[in-house]
């Protein structure tokens, strides 16, 4: 088993493309996003690992449904930490190396010190995707993962209303000035069809990524309804790519993750 570890080890650095997810505030669906689209991703074929770097609300172990502190392996020279697999891909959060409720006091030495232990001291073995999910704003895990890593590209996460279209121009600056390419912005939460009655609201406006898009020049990359499924699949652990696979939620995820 170690011999097995070990060789995967040595394809440590065989990670193709980082992509980081952000928004300019919490709450926008950001961790819902990474989530389906490196699951989507995984659906392609491709090999993806999924980082879950928010130190200030790590719930990617909720939404993956996954429990307890990965295994620690002692090698020759330091300690490695193994990913925890599920639904086909290799997943690491903070919220699995600290305990579950505590409230993490995060200096930015201590961020830079986790991220380079993410990336350096985690076992990912071959991968063509690891999705990072950053904390909201433009904070020290961004800093660190654009000096620790070269980042592919960025999605920018955000809400159609206008409060919120400020905020991720914050967060676009951000990736400008850390060199980071940003791929494009997502919509979530972008209108609601009442399953009783078919209806369509637009709760929280709509259109919002769109015209930030326009704005910017970047890409549009869709557009998430509210949907009781998505919020359910991430309580319950079951994401709705997992979940709802031919829903066209699932189905739009799968269109974000196309244009990766
Ligand atoms: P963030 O990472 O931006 O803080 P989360 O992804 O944790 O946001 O989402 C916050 C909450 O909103 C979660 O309970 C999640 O299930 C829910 N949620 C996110 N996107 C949707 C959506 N499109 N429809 C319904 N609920 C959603």
């Amino acid at each position: 088993v170690i011999e097995k570890i070990v060789d995967e080890e040595n394809k440590l650095s065989h990670i193709k493309h980082v992509i980081a997810t952000t928004s300019g505030k919490g709450g926008v669906g950001k961790s819902t996003v990474s989530v389906n689209t490196a699951l989507a991703l995984a659906k392609f074929g491709y090999k993806v690992g999924l980082l879950d770097a928010d130190i200030y609300g790590p719930n990617i172990p909720t939404m993956m449904g996954i429990e307890g502190t990965p295994i620690t392996i002692d090698l020759k020279y330091k300690d490695k930490i193994l990913p925890i697999e599920k639904y086909g891909i290799k997943i690491l959060s903070i919220g699995n190396l600290v305990p579950k409720d505590a409230a993490v006091i995060w200096r930015g030495a201590l961020i830079h010190q986790a991220i380079k232990q993410f990336l350096d001291d985690v076992i990912w073995g071959d991968l063509d995707f690891l999705v990072v999910d950053l904390p909201p704003g433009t904070g020290d895990a961004q800093l660190s993962l654009a000096q620790l890593t070269k980042v592919s590209g960025g999605i920018i996460v955000i809400t159609p209303q206008n409060v919120a279209m400020s905020d991720a121009m914050r967060a676009y600056d951000f990736f400008k000035r850390l060199n980071i390419p940003t791929i494009g912005v997502i919509e979530n939460m972008s209108y609601f069809i009442c399953p009783h009655c078919g209806a369509r609201t637009d709760i929280f406006d709509h259109g919002g990524a769109k015209k930030f898009a326009n704005e910017t020049g970047l890409d549009f990359l869709g557009e998430i309804p509210i949907d009781v499924e998505v919020r359910e699949g991430g309580d319950k652990g079951k994401p709705i790519v997992i979940s709802n696979p031919t829903s066209p939620v699932a189905k739009a995820f799968e269109d974000v993750a196309r244009s990766i």
